[in-house]
């Protein structure tokens, strides 16, 4: 089973994913965590990736479609999770090409639904968590980059919605509730 958790910054697609690799054995494919890695990794495509990153700008559809095809490529396990993936009608229109490619299904668009208000407060929470714990703060954690998060999120992503409620692959879960209720909202829609 291949699902996507479709959301806004701070939604909890991050959190949820990671509920699912713990209870299903499914592989979770971050573009946000792979891009960071590549950012990591000090090569001139991590620097510039990084720069677009922190300003809360989309990184281009073919870095990050380059990056899913590599993965939907290695093994399936139990499935993958896109979480920050498709951001784009045209990533979608490649996954949708990819997984065709491969022989594989798109089960479940799982949409998380969160009021801007709270994302703010909790994007500005995370960031303050771990500051306060020592850890690394997302450079994009930000009240300046979180606008531009939401407005790409807005302008480019949430067209998404129609798309896959058009194609009848659309759920809708209440992001608001608290974290084990919308983990028991995703598993009864999975089964
Ligand atoms: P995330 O960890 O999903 O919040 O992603 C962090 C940042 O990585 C985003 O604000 C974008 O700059 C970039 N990013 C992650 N996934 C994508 C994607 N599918 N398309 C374009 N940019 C992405």
């Amino acid at each position: 089973m291949n699902i996507i958790l479709l959301g806004p910054p701070g939604a909890g697609k991050g959190t949820q994913a990671s509920f699912l690799v713990e209870d299903r054995g499914m592989i979770q494919l971050s573009t946000g965590d792979m891009l960071r890695e590549a950012k990591s990794s000090g090569t001139e495509m991590g620097q510039r990736v990084a720069e677009v990153m922190a300003r809360g700008e989309l990184v281009t559809d073919e870095i990050v479609i380059g990056l899913i095809e590599e993965k939907l490529n290695s093994a399936a396990g139990n499935g993958f999770i896109f979480d920050g993936f498709p951001r784009t009608l045209a990533q979608a229109d490649a996954l949708g090409a990819l997984l065709e490619k491969t022989g594989q299904t798109l089960d479940h668009v799982i949409e998380l639904q969160v009021d801007d208000e709270i994302l703010v407060d909790r994007i500005v929470g995370r960031a303050e968590a771990a500051a306060a714990a020592g850890q690394p703060v997302r450079a994009d954690d930000n009240a300046e980059s979180l606008k531009f998060r939401l407005m790409e999120y807005y302008k480019k992503t949430s067209p998404l919605i129609g798309y896959y409620y058009a194609k009848g692959d659309l759920k809708a879960v209440d992001g608001l509730g608290e974290i084990d209720t919308v983990r028991a909202d995703i598993a009864k829609i999975l089964g």
